[in-house]
């Protein structure tokens, strides 16, 4: 099993996955050009089996019908994407675990806060846990907005399925966001080396040949909303806040007019 990474060149800076199986077949992650999918899978000649949505937004079910059409593959997704998710042919439950080719597994699980109908998806191989797919939920050095969620949703899922994961697994976000990230986290914690680094890193990196990943332990070190208890983020903060949610919410607000 190999996951692959593919950027989409398109002005809100979309990734589209293909999990692509030792058996030929291939899965693919929030699809956003058909042609983009069907070049990948032609060079690797790899079969489709189906399309799996992080949520309803077009951004990230846009390739779903023309692939339908040109493979017959089904489209997985969460239940209250009905009417909303173009082709959906299976719906997912929270906690289900579902058994693909090369011993690898993946778990569903129901994530709301950037909107209601959305789903991550942790890859397990040979039972360990090895990446999630976190579409609009978690970014590389940032979390998705609540413009069609609820942000007490979202600080839930934050710290409660995402905070909580084993630092070593792979982040897999549905848009390219690292850099004005890491610019917000700088702007909260000038002081923060980590961040510093990254956007090195980032400004070195190819985003068409191999985007740069982070782990659950990175994003501890450069997202400020797993950061809540640092006291340079929360003295930065105009008014002093209780609760790590009060600051949480502050923080999404301040990231909204950023
Ligand atoms: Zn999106």
């Amino acid at each position: 099993m190999k996951i692959n990474q593919l950027y989409t060149d398109n002005e809100l800076r979309n990734f589209t996955y293909i999990i692509e199986f030792t058996d030929n077949t291939a899965m693919v992650v929030d699809p956003w050009s058909d042609t983009q999918v069907n070049q990948f899978l032609s060079e690797k000649h790899l079969k489709l089996k189906a399309i799996i949505n992080t949520h309803e937004h077009w951004d990230h079910t846009k390739g779903n019908e023309k692939l339908v059409e040109q493979h017959g593959c089904e489209v997985w997704a969460h239940r209250i994407g009905i009417g909303k998710i173009p082709a959906l042919s299976r719906l997912l439950n929270p906690g289900e675990k579902i058994q693909l080719a090369d011993k690898t597994t993946l778990e569903i699980i129901d994530t709301p806060g950037h909107c209601q109908a959305h789903l991550c998806f942790i890859v397990y191989q040979k039972n360990k846990a090895q990446a999630i797919f976190t579409g609009d939920i978690l970014f590389n050095a940032g979390v998705g907005n609540c413009h069609n969620g609820d942000v007490e949703d979202l600080y839930h899922t934050i710290t409660t399925k995402i905070a909580t994961l084993s630092d070593n697994i792979k982040v897999y976000p549905g848009h390219d966001y690292l850099q004005n990230n890491i610019g917000f986290t700088l702007d909260r914690e000038p002081s923060n080396q980590m961040a510093k680094e990254w956007l090195h890193k980032y400004q070195q990196a190819d985003l068409f040949k191999s985007p740069l990943t982070t782990t659950i332990a990175d994003e501890k070190q450069i997202n400020t909303f797993l950061r809540l208890s640092s006291s340079e983020i929360r003295n930065n903060l105009s008014t002093t806040l209780e609760s790590n949610k009060q600051v949480f919410i502050a923080l999404r607000s301040l990231r909204d007019k950023w």
